[in-house]
């Protein structure tokens, strides 16, 4: 298979033919910059255009830009209704302009379009519009206090007066993946901008490219210069700078463990609040009475959406003997049916992995399960001749310790083992590293919510794998993470609590 390009819009065109760019207050910086990074179209391996590389001197520029607009009263007086307003109208022009973004995160990360027009342009309007209403929710609170009262002639009632307000932490350095990477910049923008922080945003190596077109439309918008800075540019050079800098008072990360491990580190200088959205191996348990239909469509949506690379995709399936080869054959017979191909193609279902470095991983990690002994049903460790496709594979593995099934490969990779108690059930499921997500597929409603209640993961699901809402809080137990994005908690994670205590 060799995926031709299809023609892009003159708008994505003239997007892509500015120069390398940065934004730091209210400058676009960067198109003389030495040592482009070449950003590449993953489905043909072809280049697509170059990004800034960044360096800790433009993380610094950024971090005293956001720090100035902080400060500033152009926001410091915002009110949170302002800030409803302009979140409100940056969600307008996400729409407006959402042929455009979908096109731009397409061609940049690979995802089929359809998904990206149906799935993620309103998910990302959705988030904005969530958030836009908390900006003007988040209140302190009046305390009644047990102090004894100390006037002495205590005519008056209580003699202190208590309350508590939320205050923004202030800078905010968030850093996020190439996979979804618009998805992931609006999760903590948007709670960030509701508190009243300034952020300086570095996107993926890779996916540079809906970012900067997003940071054009939130000054279209209306924010003052400063409150989003955007430094592209190397993890290493870049993202390290921003996890280490002395200015930053936050930092929001999403991204694999490893990374998530050394940004704890980076962040000890000046002790800054760090929140992680990290990576996962989530369990999809199918118990005998579950719908065998409804679960096989269920695992392959989460296992095969976004050629698998999606923190939370069901990349492990436990189920009990009475279902397991039914289900695994009937995976396996959507996962040969599917049609790899380039995103901006309508008749895609799996677009590619987003690099050759991912691609040679994932097939490495097939291959390691092979020679494990796990039993290969289709797909396999085939990297495609152009771009950066590998086939969706299912395998069934009988040592649940072997790699395959222990570690994150973030690829169309689908391995399942079989388990019969409830007992080994939740062992099995809770045996990795990660506590990301999980979802149970039984018609036994009482049995689903026991599973739900042993198992380690910050989202479990019944009966479903991929549903999400800005309603409820996301995020990780065990290594897949600190702290949770989404419903009021999100918020929460942008803003320091105060106690006002006032002797009258
Ligand atoms: P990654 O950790 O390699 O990179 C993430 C970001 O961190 C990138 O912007 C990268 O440039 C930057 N970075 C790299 N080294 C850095 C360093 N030393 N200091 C600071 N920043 C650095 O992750 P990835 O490969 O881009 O993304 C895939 C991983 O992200 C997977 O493990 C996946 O599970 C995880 N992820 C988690 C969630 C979630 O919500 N839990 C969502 C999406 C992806």
């Amino acid at each position: 298979m060799k995926p031709t390009p299809p023609p892009i819009s003159a708008a994505v065109a003239a997007f892509l033919d500015r120069p390398g760019r940065m934004l730091i207050g209210d400058e676009w910086i960067g198109s003389d910059l030495a040592g482009s990074i070449e950003v590449l179209d993953p489905a043909t391996g072809g280049r697509i255009g170059y990004a800034a590389a960044g360096t800790s001197e433009h993380v610094d520029k950024a971090v005293d830009a956001a720090r100035a607009c902080f400060e500033s009263s152009a926001w410091k007086r915002t009110t949170p209704s302002q800030r409803t307003a302009l979140l409100w109208r940056l969600s307008e022009l996400i729409e407006q302009n959402g042929d455009e973004l979908a096109e731009l995160e397409t061609l940049n990360e690979g995802l089929p379009i359809n998904l990206v027009k149906s799935f993620i342009i309103p998910g990302l309007i959705e988030t904005l519009r969530y958030y836009a209403g908390w900006a003007t929710r988040m209140d302190g609170a009046a305390k009644t206090l047990s102090i004894p009262d100390e006037r002495p002639d205590g005519a008056f009632g209580p003699a202190y007066h208590a309350y508590t307000r939320m205050q923004p932490v202030g800078v905010v350095g968030a850093i996020v993946p190439w996979n979804n990477p618009l998805i992931f910049a609006v999760a903590k923008f948007a709670p960030a901008i509701a508190a009243g922080c300034t952020m300086v945003l570095k996107p993926a190596d890779e996916t540079p490219f809906s970012t900067l077109r997003f940071a054009e439309l939130v000054l279209e918008a209306g924010f003052p210069a400063g409150v989003l800075n955007v430094v592209t540019g190397r993890g290493s050079v870049v993202g390290a700078a921003l996890a280490a800098h002395p200015g930053v008072n936050k930092i929001a990360f999403t991204g694999s463990t490893e990374t998530g491990k050394s940004i704890v580190s980076a962040a000890t200088g000046n002790l800054k609040r760090v929140s992680l959205e990290l990576g996962g191996k989530s369990p999809v348990i199918v118990l005998d009475d579950a719908d065998l239909k409804s679960a096989i469509q269920g695992v392959c949506e989460t296992i095969f959406l976004n050629s698998g690379q999606i923190c939370f995709a069901g990349s492990r399936v436990i189920a009990q003997s009475g279902i397991f080869e039914d289900l695994m054959r009937g995976v396996a017979d959507v996962a040969r049916s599917m049609k790899l191909g380039h995103g901006l193609l309508p008749d895609t279902d799996l677009g590619p992995l987003i690099s050759a470095r991912q691609q040679a991983r994932v097939c490495g990690y097939i291959q390691s399960g092979i020679s494990d002994g796990a039993r290969l049903l289709c797909g396999g460790p085939k990297p495609s001749e152009q771009g950066f496709f590998v086939e969706p594979t299912v395998m069934i593995a009988s040592d649940p310790t072997i790699r395959i099934v222990q570690e994150e490969v973030f690829g169309p990779v689908l391995v399942g083992t079989e388990a019969n108690t409830l007992g080994e059930i939740i062992r099995l499921a809770n045996d990795t590293p990660y506590g990301l997500a999980a979802s149970v597929w039984t018609k036994d409603l009482s049995i689903a919510h026991g599973l739900a209640a042993e198992i380690d993961a910050g989202t479990v699901w019944v009966n479903c794998h991929n549903a999400l809402d800005e309603a409820m809080p996301f995020g990780g137990f065990k290594q897949s993470g600190w702290g949770r994005e989404g419903s009021q908690a999100g918020v929460a994670e942008f803003m320091e609590e105060k106690s006002v205590i006032v002797r009258l």
